[in-house]
């Protein structure tokens, strides 16, 4: 779709979240197109394992499959990771937080506690814990970078969206502690992404009634989400960005000779 730079993720080692569907499939095989070794975080192994054919039909890399269920991780399986990842790949570059759930949208005097618990852990701590695990790893990295992926109810407030819209809230919070804590101290560029409505199973049940075709394409969104695993982002540190605006600009930067 854009003609991008081949090599733009060489000798990078990249963790991406919910790697199963939606924007995290796309952004996986994507990454991996651009010469990056990617290992596909996810619960659903045939999922992951569709994925990971798909990356070797196209000649990339050979990706890792890690299954996992980030509802109930906990920091003994994140350090078991991060060994592993050290062990199998000897680094980390790039943490692409992108897994989440939706939850049901209803009025928070009705939210089922057990969901509300379940959509906390899934969409923000298991993020936590992922990012503390792995900080060290990525400290390491010449050129590391985390990547946020937020939506627009973690900036306003909507109704009846309940865990997601608290959870995506706490995350804006929390990548910007995070991009401060790390501004004088490593080489790790943090930022966030909000895809903005993208075509995937996660916004089919958020709008059923939805024609699908007048929704943009995963497609789209991937110049932006190759610039910010690459190197041409460095001086990007704590900012947040929008997947609905200026395709072609992200594809510009990323194109033609280095
Ligand atoms: P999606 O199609 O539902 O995909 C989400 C992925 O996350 C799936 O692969 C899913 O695994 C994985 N996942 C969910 N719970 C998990 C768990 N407990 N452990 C491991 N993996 C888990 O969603 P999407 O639309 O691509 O969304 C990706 C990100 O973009 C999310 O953070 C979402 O909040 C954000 N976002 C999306 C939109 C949009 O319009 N699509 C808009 C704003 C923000 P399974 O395949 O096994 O279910």
């Amino acid at each position: 779709m854009f003609n991008l730079r081949k090599d733009i993720l060489a000798n990078r080692v990249i963790l991406v979240t919910g790697a199963g569907d939606g924007i995290g499939k796309e952004a996986a095989v994507s990454f991996a197109e651009h010469g990056a070794q990617v290992i596909l975080l996810g619960r659903t192994i045939k999922k992951l394992e569709k994925v990971y054919d798909q990356i070797c039909q196209i000649g990339a890399q050979e990706p890792a499959i890690v299954q996992l269920d980030l509802e109930t991780l906990d920091e003994a399986t994140s350090e078991q990771l991060k060994e592993t990842i050290q062990d199998n790949c000897g680094k980390l570059d790039v943490l692409l937080h992108n897994a989440a759930i939706l939850g049901t949208r209803v009025p928070l005097e009705n939210y089922d506690s057990k969901e509300w618990a379940s959509v906390i852990q899934t969409n923000l701590t298991s993020v936590f814990v992922l990012t503390k695990a792995l900080l060290p790893l990525l400290k390491k990295s010449v050129d590391g970078r985390i990547i946020f992926t937020n939506s627009s109810v973690g900036k306003t407030p909507r109704a009846y969206w309940g865990a997601y819209s608290v959870s995506k809230f706490a995350l804006t919070g929390f990548a910007k502690i995070l991009s401060e804590e790390l501004e004088n101290t490593a080489k790790v560029v943090v930022t966030s992404v909000n895809p903005g409505a993208t075509r995937t199973s996660m916004r089919r049940s958020a709008y059923p009634g939805e024609d699908p075709r007048k929704i943009k394409n995963v497609k789209t969104l991937m110049p932006l989400y190759l610039y910010l695993a690459g190197p041409d982002s460095r001086h990007e540190h704590g900012k947040e960005f929008s997947g609905n605006q200026q395709t072609w600009d992200w594809a510009n930067r990323i194109k033609g000779p280095r």
